[in-house]
């Protein structure tokens, strides 16, 4: 919906080329170039400067207007070449441009990473949205129990699917996986210790520290065994009675290897109930499904962890499972209701519609031969072969403009990885297009297709880029065809 029609003329003339008169000031005190300044309005009542005005404002159109007008006053009076009224609109349009890039914009992701915080990580199902749409047009049973005909609780919505999947006997859903974190420390450990293995103080994406989620959280962090080894003996030297959780993270983005020793997760959970303490893993990434048949390295799913006896298991809703955002708690009944009662759990709440989309996500993990609806799981199963069909099948219909603008664009393969704290070490066979221009640094290329609108962000190699295409839908293809057809005949501004 973003690529509506603003921006697609950077760079044109408009239809007016005629010269306006200042209209600020005392012209009597001016010099002449000064005067000369295209009055605000020329460029607001252009067609396509106007086009923004229903998506920033008027407002901030007509500031953006002015902030260049600005620039060019500053700039005459320094004696600089006054610019024409076209390249003033062009800034104008760069200017709106960058304004509107600040907004939420649909990116085609040329990078092969399939779960990417950047990019807003998991695209969801369209029966997700179908559903998203159809519980947030009209009312919904959130919190009213129908039977009853009184008040019911939003969390019970989707607690069923969820424990059918990962085999535990109840689930709450909070807004992300770190509130599920923060809501599990606050509600078990407060003024209490947690231990967690050294190996797995993990600092995640976007500045999520686990010891100082554990620090907000009130609970006293109690490091045990070292970076690459920890055995159970040092969770049991390291119980007293403070002792609340033995916590379990798993290390999302990056990997211990080598000389290595971690505790079972059956063995740490058991040593916790014979302590009397709780069995907390942080799964993060929460894959629902055995990743390895998809060719990755085997991941713990949330019922592997469940019945290896964790009392509760907190998952990301976005990452691998391929839903919205929120944060997924699986566990043990007395647990999860004991979290409900926790009065931050108001904070943590999640929205009528991510309950829906979840809910939909969710169905199709549970309805036999549904997982391909998943766009991440669509992407994962596709053979490389396809995708290099693909690839040829763009560099295709670039044949004409290759040799008109110096672009060289060849289908080569690639290796895509998921991303998003999973599975740091998977790397997926894949495929994509290298693109060279003989103009252009592999820099200014991959700035110029960010800055078309869809913007389309890509791999920066040595001599080239590359546009991983298993992350590409297939029905954006023909926009990165466009794109590339494009990218030398731009001006460096928003282009289409
Ligand atoms: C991603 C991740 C989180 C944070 O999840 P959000 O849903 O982004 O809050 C927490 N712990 C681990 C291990 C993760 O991988």
């Amino acid at each position: 919906m973003a690529a509506a029609a603003p921006g697609l003329a950077v760079g044109k003339p408009s239809q007016d080329g005629k010269r306006g008169h200042a209209v600020t000031n005392d012209p009597s005190t001016m010099t002449a170039p000064l005067r000369d300044i295209p009055p605000v309005h020329r460029f607001t009542t252009d067609p396509v400067v106007a086009a923004y005005a229903p998506l920033l404002g008027p407002g901030t159109v007509r500031a953006c207007v002015q902030a260049v007008l600005e620039r060019e006053r500053e700039a005459r009076a320094n004696g600089c070449r006054p610019r024409s009224f076209e390249q003033l609109r062009s800034a104008v349009l760069e200017e709106l441009a960058r304004a509107h890039s600040a907004g939420l914009l649909r990116v085609i992701n040329g990078t092969g990473v399939l779960v990417h915080t950047n990019f807003g990580r998991a695209p969801l199902a369209a029966a997700a949205l179908r559903e998203a749409t159809k519980m947030g047009t009209g009312y919904t049973n959130l919190e009213y129990d129908l039977v009853a005909g009184a008040r019911g609780n939003r969390y019970d919505r989707v607690a069923a699917q969820l424990c059918e999947l990962s085999g535990a006997e109840a689930a709450l859903v909070v807004n992300n996986c770190a509130a599920a974190v923060l809501l599990v420390l606050d509600t078990f450990a407060r003024d209490r210790e947690v231990v967690v293995s050294r190996g797995e103080l993990i600092e995640i994406g976007g500045g999520f520290r686990l010891p100082d989620v554990l620090a907000k959280s009130g609970a006293r962090l109690v490091e045990v065994g070292t970076t690459n080894k920890t055995y159970l003996h040092d969770y049991r030297n390291a119980w007293t009675e403070r002792t609340a959780i033995f916590m379990r993270s798993h290390p999302s983005n990056y990997r211990v290897v080598g000389f290595t020793a971690a505790v079972a997760t059956k063995d740490l959970a058991a040593l916790a109930h014979e302590l009397h303490v709780l069995a907390f893993e942080d799964l993060g990434s929460g894959a629902l499904v055995d990743l390895a048949a998809f060719g990755l390295e085997h991941e713990p799913t949330v019922a592997e962890e469940v019945a290896a006896g964790m009392d509760v298991v907190a998952v990301s809703g976005d990452k691998m499972l391929g839903g919205p955002q929120c944060g997924i708690l699986c566990g043990r009944r007395e647990v999860i209701d004991r979290l409900k009662r926790n009065p931050l759990l108001r904070a943590l709440r999640v929205d009528k519609l991510t309950l829906a989309a979840l809910s939909a996500t969710l169905r199709l993990y549970l309805e036999p031969g549904r997982l391909g609806d998943i766009p991440l799981y669509a992407m994962l199963g596709t053979p490389v072969a396809a995708l290099r069909e693909r690839a040829a099948r763009i560099c295709a219909t670039l044949a004409g403009a290759e040799s008109r603008c110096g672009l060289r664009c060849e289908p080569c393969d690639s290796e895509a990885t998921t991303g998003g704290g999973t599975l740091p070490l998977s790397h997926i066979p894949s495929a994509g297009i290298a693109v060279r221009a003989a103009a252009l640094s592999p820099d200014e290329l991959a700035r110029r297709l960010r800055n078309r609108r869809p913007p389309l962000v890509c791999r920066v190699e040595e001599a080239h880029i590359i546009i991983d295409l298993r992350t590409v839908l297939p029905e954006e293809d023909a926009q990165v065809a466009a794109a590339l057809h494009t990218v030398t005949a731009d001006t460096g501004g928003d282009a289409a």
